[in-house]
């Protein structure tokens, strides 16, 4: 279909980001899980990343990890959300870990797990702060003291999730009360805990700068191998690609208009009440783009002079009055993605897919 908005993939700077996150985590003792939520879990990226290096897998969604499975991808995948109750048995037929915070479901985990003569792993989630999924550090122990009695399950390792819903930044202080946390629940269990998971994407700064705290040997990271930028941190990772992804649509009016609706105002196509800057005449493409596509919040225009107007379900304004080239109907236009972006544009069926090298 040639006329659908297609998203551009480049393989090999993905690759490439994978290597490098790689091997800088590798000089800190810290593996990798490659996370492949944000795209889909679209198995030619997942090779990409392998490619690069990345030997275990994580996910938030069981269908990604089912049809991963299905493409005989055989590596090592963590379930990165708690396991629903009634996902028991898929999550232990599936993934090989999972991340966990509640007694009842590694509790239904374990009953499971014996029946059909296997052992699953568990990462316990720790709440250092972002207030999203983990038991809270003074509970911790105590937690891991009642797991550590269930069969079936093996406490493999203790993680943190930070920059999610709080947008609590990684820091050496809440990252040394991970590890302060972990060896209270060595202590109390006498279990020997390997896998300390210190986060995502934003903690790599701490080990850019040289400041993770020596015990944290993992770290999760989507956001920055695909787009290589930290949204928590605010920043383009300097050593990594941020083109990676390219998402472009064709141009269908060019015309000059006032900066600010005529007539009297009531509410946009979804409810709200649209509020505009007079800036006087501009010059406004309409794309052939919008909200059933991907989210437009997610788009971020190649061009740093064009920027977004709005959008509606099926279109998509932009300022082209600066435009670095002239647009003109039949164009297309890029844009770079951000993690809504990715995620949206991934899972859209009106988005086709292009791999590049
Ligand atoms: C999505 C997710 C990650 C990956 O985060 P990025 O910011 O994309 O690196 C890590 N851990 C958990 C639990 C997640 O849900």
């Amino acid at each position: 279909m040639k006329h659908m908005p297609c998203l551009e993939i480049n393989l090999t700077k993905i690759e490439e980001n994978a290597r490098r996150t790689v091997e800088k985590c590798a000089g800190m003792d810290i593996e990798v899980l490659g996370v492949t939520k944000g795209f889909a879990a679209l198995p030619r990226i997942v090779k990409a990343m392998q490619l690069g290096g990345i030997t275990k897998l994580a996910d938030s969604r069981l269908e990604h990890v089912i049809a991963l499975r299905k493409q005989h991808f055989s590596q090592s995948i963590t379930l990165l959300r708690i396991p629903q109750l009634s996902s028991i048995d898929d999550v232990l037929t599936y993934t090989d870990c999972s991340i966990n915070s509640e007694y009842e479901v590694i509790k239904a985990l374990s009953e499971k797990a014996v029946t059909k003569g296997i052992h699953h792993d568990i990462i316990l989630m720790i709440d250092v702060g972002d207030l999203r999924e983990g038991v809270l550090p003074e509970e911790a122990a105590d937690m891991a003291v009642k797991v550590a009695g269930l069969p079936g399950v093996i406490i493999r390792g203790i993680g943190t999730n930070m920059g999610c819903y709080g947008g609590i930044l990684p820091t050496i202080r809440n990252l040394n009360l991970l590890l302060e946390t972990k060896r209270e629940i060595e202590e109390k269990t006498g279990i020997v805990i390997d896998i300390v998971s210190g986060g995502g994407t934003s903690s790599l700064k701490l080990v850019e700068s040289g400041d993770m705290p020596a015990g944290v040997n993992q770290l999760r990271v989507g956001e920055g191998i695909l787009l290589g930028t930290d949204t928590t941190h605010d920043r383009e990772i300097p050593w990594l690609h941020q083109d990676a992804f390219l998402l472009r649509t064709e141009v269908i009016e060019v015309k000059t208009k006032p900066s600010v609706p005529i007539g009297e105002t009531g509410k946009d196509a979804f409810g709200n009440t649209p509020v505009f800057v007079d800036k006087g005449l501009c010059d406004r493409a309409i794309l052939a783009l919008g909200k059933q596509d991907v989210n437009l919040e997610g788009l971020i225009p190649a061009d740093p002079n064009i920027s977004i107007l709005g959008g509606s379900s099926d279109h998509l304004i932009i300022d082209v009055t600066n435009a670095e080239d002239r647009v003109k109907v039949g164009d297309l236009v890029t844009f770079r993605l951000n993690y809504q972006g990715l995620l949206t544009s991934s899972n859209s069926k009106y988005i086709k897919k292009v791999y590049v090298k």
